[in-house]
């Protein structure tokens, strides 16, 4: 592959340094490529060719965006398969995962956002003769920064609700998985988008804060660490940037005494190990109640126990690898950490045997946990599970609120009643009742407390990409006193 270059301007530009930095695969620990890496003048390049990008496409109407929207998300769904294999390259998931969420979700997303781009509108305010109106206008130039665990979909999640409001965008992917961004701009440009709508910037956090304090860029939307998170907010206050923030988390996952345990069982698998456990809203604190714990940890484990780790594309794998050394040393750290405080190892604990190259992790369950244990109030963003039990409705709902993140939970039980009440009293921007991690575009996405700020996803993005403008009309004249 030849080395990756910025995409501004409707095509790939050399970077004005020769600085580059190497995306590996994960599985098999080789380079994929050399990417140029952005300065600070090539994002203030990006931020005015999106200047004049937002010129021509706010000036469209909204079903005009729509169409060209809709075609991209075609484009993106004929190129599944490719844009699937990069994504397996780049992050170490597996193919199948890839397959079936990562570009068709990014694909969904687009054909929601492309559907409201005309449905955009303002109120009117009767004043008695005279009146008033709102007009919902895009914010100008946006950035977009995104983490490394679905790199295409976090791309999307963020350039559709702000192009389709008529907002241009310029995005840096994570410096670990910059490939599909940049195939994503491509889509864009022949599906119709103008010019500088989209543009792509390589890089790491210097990179990231070059945008976050650009004057030109009127609002940031991070997915990333609780840190970066705060630091993007600091840095954002300086020219008082429009932020939206989705965080991390170290959500529950309750399963009550009347739930159906194999569902529970299967969400629980789900919520800890897709993505080798790389996923924000993970249900890391599962929480099963006293009296079917010891049901609840065979069954678990004997599921656990054949779960298939290995190369990311056999579509045959179940858990693939971590994104980097860096992340698979912090995530056996937690492990070391869980065992040396005295949870029990109920199956996996380490690397797999056999698997010499990759950074991979067995999925893991740990039993006997106490809530004060640093490895079960921390986020790991790995294939570790702890496992706690409990007894009463609400000792469970106030240890579950007892962190600083919100992001998600989940509550199994068969008592609806019960489900909506504990529902109502997490603190969670998400609560799934007898399901885990379903995230359609229908529905907000975001987190309470440390996990965020903001929604994406939903008609609450479109808030997140406008602001509202009220204008006065008078019907007679100014009646001065003087
Ligand atoms: P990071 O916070 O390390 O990085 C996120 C992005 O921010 C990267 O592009 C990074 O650049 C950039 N960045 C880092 N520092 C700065 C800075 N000071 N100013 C501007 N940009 C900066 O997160 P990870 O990539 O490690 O992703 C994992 C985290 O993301 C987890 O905590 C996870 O929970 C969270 N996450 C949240 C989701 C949500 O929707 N709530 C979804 C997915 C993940 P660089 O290229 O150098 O990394």
């Amino acid at each position: 592959m030849d080395t990756l270059r910025l995409y501004i301007d409707g095509g790939y530009v050399d970077a004005d340094s020769d600085i580059t930095f190497p995306t590996v695969n994960p599985a098999s620990e080789e380079t994929i490529t050399e990417v140029q890496q952005a300065s600070d003048g090539d994002v203030d390049r990006a931020v005015k060719s999106s200047q004049a990008g937002f010129e021509a496409w706010s000036a469209m109407t909204g079903a005009e965006r729509g169409r060209i929207l809709n075609r991209a998300a075609h484009i993106l769904r004929e190129r599944n398969d490719e844009l699937a294999q990069l994504e397996v390259l780049d992050t170490g998931k597996p193919i199948a995962e890839a397959i079936e969420v990562d570009v068709l979700s990014g694909a969904d997303c687009i054909e929601y956002f492309a559907g409201m781009a005309a449905t955009l509108r303002g109120d009117h305010y009767d004043l008695g003769g005279d009146f008033a109106y709102t007009r919902r206008e895009p914010l100008g130039v946006t950035g977009g920064i995104g983490a490394w665990n679905y790199p295409l979909q976090i791309a999307c999640w963020k350039s559709a609700p702000a192009l389709a409001c008529g907002n241009a965008m310029v995005f840096k992917p994570a410096e670990l998985t910059p490939l599909t961004a940049a195939r994503l701009a491509e889509v864009y440009t022949e599906a119709g988008v103008p010019d500088g709508v989209f543009n792509v910037v390589q890089g790491d956090a210097r990179t990231g804060q070059a945008m976050v304090s650009h004057p030109g860029i009127a609002k940031i939307s991070l997915t990333g660490e609780v840190g970066t998170g705060k630091k993007v907010m600091a840095s954002a206050a300086a020219t008082l940037k429009h932020v939206t923030l989705e965080l991390g988390g170290k959500s529950p996952l309750i399963v009550f005494d009347d739930a159906d345990i194999d569902n529970a069982v299967s969400a629980a698998l789900l919520a800890n190990f897709y993505t080798q456990g790389e996923v924000c809203s993970n249900g890391t604190r599962v929480f099963v109640h006293e009296s079917v714990h010891a049901d609840f940890i065979e069954r678990l484990a004997s599921r656990a126990r054949k779960m298939r780790i290995g190369d990311p594309l056999d579509p045959a794998t179940d858990v693939g690898a971590l994104i980097s050394e860096e992340h698979l040393t912090k995530v056996l750290g937690y492990i070391d950490m869980a065992r040396s405080a005295g949870a029990r190892l109920v199956c996996g604990g380490g690397r797999p045997a056999g698997l010499d190259r990759g950074w991979f992790v067995e999925p893991t369950v740990f039993d006997q946990c106490t809530d004060d244990m640093q490895f079960v109030t921390e986020e790991i963003f790995g294939p570790v599970m702890a496992v706690l039990t409990f007894g009463s409705e609400d000792e469970v709902i106030a240890r579950a609120n007892d962190t600083v993140y919100g992001l998600a939970a989940g509550v199994f039980t068969s008592d609806l009643a019960r489900g909506h009440r504990v529902a109502a009293a997490l603190e969670a921007g998400i609560v799934w009742i007898n399901t885990y991690n379903i995230t359609p575009i229908e529905m907000p996405f975001g987190g309470y407390k440390q996990s965020g700020l903001g929604r994406e996803n939903s008609h609450a993005a479109i808030e997140h990409y406008t602001q509202l403008k009220a204008v006065y009309v008078a019907t007679g004249d100014v009646e001065a006193p003087y």
